[in-house]
């Protein structure tokens, strides 16, 4: 692969080959991160960018799209069985966008919506202020219960029959405990408002049925497909029959022009690979790593907040054993283990040196680690964390996890 990149421009050939290395050499903890299937790669590289097709398929604003049209719609019906969707659009480029649409297919400017604040797990898009979400629209956050670190569905009822919000959001970006989806429908309805998700971080896990999946009975669900969902970089939207006009108006032609349909490709190809029943072992997989990792951690008396994990990711409250989130992040980083700094809720630092790293499984259990592994990649960590001035140890370690990550091989 890569041979014409090679001929053509061999710095950025030598670049991407020094980042595979990167990649198949360290322990990559990102939660939001994985590695997708080399058809994926390969389909991302293809003809089909070459391709203009505004419109949907059936209905575009360019001739020579009967090919592309097939490739489009195949991904749409893939990912409404995958999910049960009642309708799909394939083109948003990537999460922001997908929520952008989503939020102007359902508000108007001004209007006011509930989202979790992003020191607590929430994503930018939720309504920060330095964000288009948080300048455009009325947006007021929950938050997590003082005391056991997750959501009390009670004050968030509480809070939005108060507010009144026209639209209340749920998933999350550093949330690592179920989400009651079922509650969440139950308080829109009580309200009134719409109830929406942004599954980007599990969507893998509610595709896999180990997370519970809300797109059967919420108005519109956005996510990502490159977190679990193991897709490339990219999202999709999901909604009720009748959101799927002003949906798919918003996305085309009030956001985007031309699909990139490479990517539409790609994605299809993913959705395809989520269909087969080892999806299932891989999303409990991810669960089974996370929850070991945790656990292993706790031994080496770290603290998680809300003391534990249900899903693929777990925040570690690094401050409470004397390291900041971010010469955590930079020690584990010298050591060949990537994470990244965090805000845990009620932060005492700042955004940029929290108290926290966030960690996930989904990376590693696609290498086809398992439960033992974690318990290894538990004692690097600590190993790191413990000589965060050391460099020449974090050196040492660093060579160590090479070692260890040349067992598991992904892109040979
Ligand atoms: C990652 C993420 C996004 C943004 O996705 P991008 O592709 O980075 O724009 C949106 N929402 C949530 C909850 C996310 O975790």
């Amino acid at each position: 692969m890569f041979e014409n990149v090679k001929k053509v421009d061999p710095l950025i050939y030598d670049y991407i080959l020094a980042e595979k290395e990167r990649q198949m050499e360290g322990i990559e903890l990102i939660p939001s991160e994985n590695l997708v299937s080399p058809a994926v790669l390969e389909a991302l590289g293809s003809y089909l960018t070459n391709k203009y097709s505004e419109g949907y398929p059936g209905r575009r604003y360019y001739g020579g799209n009967e090919v592309v049209d097939k490739v489009e719609q195949l991904a749409i019906d893939r990912l409404k069985q995958l999910f049960g969707a009642e309708h799909a659009n394939v083109q948003p480029n990537s999460g922001s966008p997908a929520n952008m649409a989503m939020y102007s297919a359902l508000l108007n400017v001004g209007d006011k919506a509930m989202g979790l604040k992003l020191t607590e797990g929430g994503h930018l898009t939720h309504g920060h202020k330095v964000n288009f979400s948080g300048k455009l629209y009325n947006f007021v956050q929950y938050g997590v219960s003082k005391e056991s670190e997750m959501l009390d569905y009670d004050e968030i009822r509480k809070k939005v029959l108060e507010e009144k919000p026209k639209l209340l959001l749920s998933g999350y970006t550093a949330y690592p405990r179920n989400i009651d989806f079922k509650e969440f429908r139950s308080i829109a309805d009580e309200a009134g408002c719409y109830c929406v998700a942004d599954i980007a971080h599990i969507a893998g896990l509610c595709a896999g049925g180990v997370h519970e999946n809300p797109v059967p009975y919420f108005d519109v669900v956005t996510t990502t497909t490159h977190k679990t969902l193991r897709g490339p970089r990219s999202a999709v939207i999901m909604c009720k029959n009748e959101f799927s006009e002003k949906i798919d108006k918003a996305v085309f032609p009030g956001l985007q022009g031309g699909p990139h349909e490479h990517v539409i490709a790609a994605k299809a190809i993913a959705f395809g690979e989520a269909l087969k029943p080892e999806f299932k072992d891989y999303a409990s997989q991810i669960v089974k790593n996370a929850r070991v990792l945790g656990e292993a951690l706790q031994d080496y008396g770290y603290r998680l907040v809300t003391g534990g994990t249900d899903n693929h990711l777990i925040l570690v409250d690094v401050r409470k054993s004397g390291v900041s989130g971010i010469e955590a992040e930079k020690a584990l980083e010298k050591a060949g283990i990537y994470c990244n700094k965090n805000t845990i809720p009620f932060e005492t630092g700042s955004p940029w040196d929290p108290s926290g790293i966030r960690i996930g499984t989904p990376v590693l259990t696609t290498r086809g680690m398992k439960e033992s592994e974690m318990k290894e990649v538990a004692s690097f960590m600590h190993l790191a964390l413990k000589n965060k001035d050391n460099d020449a140890k974090l050196a040492e370690i660093k060579n160590k996890v090479k070692l260890f990550c040349n067992n598991f091989i992904f892109y040979k």
